[in-house]
């Protein structure tokens, strides 16, 4: 799924960790229930303590791959996860393991999924709840910028879901890509998959926060149509695609999303990421923001009822008052 095959050896990357790395074999305190993912480097398996009973999500990273050391990337991973543990949106390192092979990264149990599911299922979901969770994938994001970490690996299958039924809140997962910002030098070896990168990461350019908003106009665009923006018969085509942002607005795919929808990705997927909004930028976009039923006085009223109303001050708010 992903590349860090450091010829140039590991820059850039965090090497400070407070979390403790027990030798304890994890498995005398907690019960393995099941597989929730697996890459090439990785297997994530569901798993409940055994003390109490709750459930965690272990992620099993090989210390050794391709014949290398990787044992740097996987303490910069945890490091990046400590650094986000005030972020709501992102899981929580609880605790991490070590056997001979692997080290293990007991994380928060995101018990609803990947949102991948919601952007490949018949039933789409309804566009009031793709707002919600692109405005909580926006939050997490810019918390993350604020604090100088870019996740550059954003897609459908890192987003994930609390639960399921009621669909609950999203969670930022898998951050073997992120970068502090300003890191440079390695580019090269941190491409992802090519159908949700941006252009500028296909170009070796250097990392901005702009790179993950393209991811999520990747996502926004998945979660609308069911369908991926970019994706080519092969990689060849669909790196084609990405670096000429070869969208097609107007296909049957775009036949039941809104025009807000439209614009808000249209923004999102632009070649030059100086070009791209911030998440900030992104959150006061009026597609995220639907007006609630309810709320119409304070929205501008006709000339005609104005004056027709004589008192007028259920029917005509003070110029300044503000629309929330
Ligand atoms: P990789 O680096 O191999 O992509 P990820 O961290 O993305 O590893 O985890 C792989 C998959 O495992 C995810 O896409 C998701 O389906 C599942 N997963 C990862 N973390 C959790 C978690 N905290 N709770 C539930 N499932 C998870
Ligand atoms: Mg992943």
């Amino acid at each position: 799924r992903r590349r860090l095959d450091s010829r140039s050896g590991p820059t850039g990357l965090l090497g400070e960790i407070q979390t403790q790395i027990s030798t304890d074999v994890l498995e005398n305190h907690f019960d393995i229930t099941g597989e929730l993912g697996r890459g090439k480097f990785a297997v994530v398996k569901r798993c409940a303590e055994k003390a109490t009973g709750k459930v965690f999500a272990a992620k099993y990273l090989k210390k050794r791959r391709r014949g290398r050391d990787c044992r740097a990337e996987i303490i910069h991973e945890m490091a990046v996860l400590e650094a986000a543990r005030n972020n709501p949106r992102v899981v929580n390192l609880h605790a991490a393991y070590e056997t001979d092979h692997d080290i293990i990264l007991l994380l928060e149990y995101a018990a609803g999924g990947e949102i991948f599911d919601h952007c490949v299922s018949e039933e789409l979901l309804p566009e009031a709840q793709v707002t919600r969770l692109i405005r909580q994938t926006l939050e997490g994001v810019h918390l993350l910028h604020q604090s100088g970490v870019v996740h550059l690996d954003l897609k459908p299958q890192n987003i994930l879901l609390t639960t399921l039924s009621p669909l609950g809140d999203i969670k930022i997962v898998d951050f073997g890509l992120a970068r502090r910002l300003g890191a440079v030098g390695e580019l090269r070896e941190i491409l992802g998959t090519p159908e949700y990168v941006a252009p500028e990461i296909l170009n070796y350019e250097p990392i901005t926060t702009a790179t993950d908003l393209w991811s999520v106009g990747v996502i926004a665009y998945m979660l609308v149509t069911g369908e991926s923006p970019f994706a080519g018969e092969d990689k060849q085509e669909t790196f084609l695609n990405v670096s000429q942002v070869n969208v097609d607005y107007s296909s049957e795919a775009f036949s039941r999303v809104s025009e807000l929808a439209v614009d808000f990705i249209r923004k999102l997927l632009v070649k030059a990421p100086e070009d791209r909004p911030s998440a900030a930028d992104c959150m006061t976009h009026p597609w995220l923001w639907p007006p609630c039923p309810g709320l119409e006085p304070t929205l501008p009223v006709p000339r005609t009822l104005r004056e027709r109303s004589s008192g007028g001050k259920w029917a005509m708010p003070p110029e300044d008052t503000e629309d929330k």
